[in-house]
């Protein structure tokens, strides 16, 4: 059942521009437009462009493309690509997230490690659970070593708790569902555990809004914030995860279409009617022929 947000809401829609956006992100997109414009909130779009090994301007302008298309607007945020490069992209951000890694180094000494495993070294490590063992925790390896990667150190038994404004309480098993995550990648760059934090702080966001499959994420940044000088207030952002994409007799889509195939939901779907219906289904209402945006927002009138 879902919880209304009953706090001021700032949000964010948090795209990256490593693919064409697929049905899951469509859903994700007017779940959280819906829950913010409901709320009377204020909406970012913050592009997530860390990664700029997989970035093409293709996948960029799509991320626009596909705003444009579900009739989606936000407050806040890059007007276009040209916008999005000149101001708003991560890549300018990256010193500042190197200081509140290097802050939180100083702050708490022993609760980041460096590794120095290879692609090859983390494949043929992997616990059955898939999470790095902390083979390098036992080095000691100095921080400043070249070619490091940091890992935060997670110990056994870590659980982190929040309520959920959809799943109700959530409780999370940190260390078997990412084990020692990577904060600081081998080129020195923040990992994206830590620029998401950090960005989500200085926006003033409360509400994430996020698909189930990101619940580890969610779990280890509530759990490294606190480690993390300054943003603090990460610690007590709402949660909203969404879980399967459903089809209309109930069934989850099959990974193609959620998928989105190569194209992207908007060269895949004929009308974003498609994603209101699906939203519809999540939110528990009966999907209308011909679902709009519009309608969909008056059916969530405050008190439904
Ligand atoms: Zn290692």
């Amino acid at each position: 059942m879902l919880q209304w947000p009953d706090f001021p809401v700032v949000s964010r829609l948090a795209p990256t521009p490593s693919g064409f956006l697929h049905l899951g992100n469509a859903i994700n997109f007017t779940l959280t437009w819906l829950l913010t414009r409901r709320a009377g909130g204020v909406l970012h779009l913050r592009i997530d462009d860390l990664d700029r090994a997989r970035f093409r301007p293709a996948y960029l302008e799509n991320i626009f493309r596909t705003l444009e298309w579900l009739g989606l607007d936000y407050d806040h945020g890059p007007a276009g690509p040209e916008d999005f490069e000149r101001y708003f992209s991560q890549q300018h951000l990256l010193s500042a997230y190197e200081a509140v890694l290097q802050a939180a180094k100083q702050a708490h000494p022993g609760v980041f490690y460096a590794c120095r495993c290879s692609r090859t070294d983390l494949a043929r490590l992997a616990r059955p659970d898939g999470c790095y063992p902390g083979t390098c925790r036992h080095y000691s390896l100095p921080l400043a070593t070249p070619q490091t990667a940091w890992r935060a150190l997670v110990p056994p038994a870590t659980t982190v708790h929040f309520p959920d404004l959809l799943q109700g309480p959530v409780t999370s098993h940190l260390d078997t569902a990412l084990g020692d995550f990577v904060v600081r990648k081998k080129d020195g760059a923040a990992a994206y555990q830590v620029a998401s934090v950090v960005d989500d702080v200085r926006l003033g966001v409360t509400l994430v809004v996020r698909g189930q499959d990101l619940l580890p994420s969610t779990a280890a940044q509530l759990w490294l914030a606190q480690y993390l000088p300054g943003q603090e207030a990460f610690r007590s952002t709402r949660f909203l995860h969404h879980g399967l994409v459903l089809d209309e007799s109930g069934q989850k889509l099959s990974k193609s279409t959620q998928a989105g195939g190569q194209r992207g939901i908007v060269e895949e779907a004929g009308s974003p009617q498609v994603v209101y219906g699906a939203v519809a289904r999540l939110l528990g209402l009966a999907p209308a022929v011909g679902q709009s945006l519009a309608g969909l927002l008056a059916e969530l009138h405050p008190g439904a």
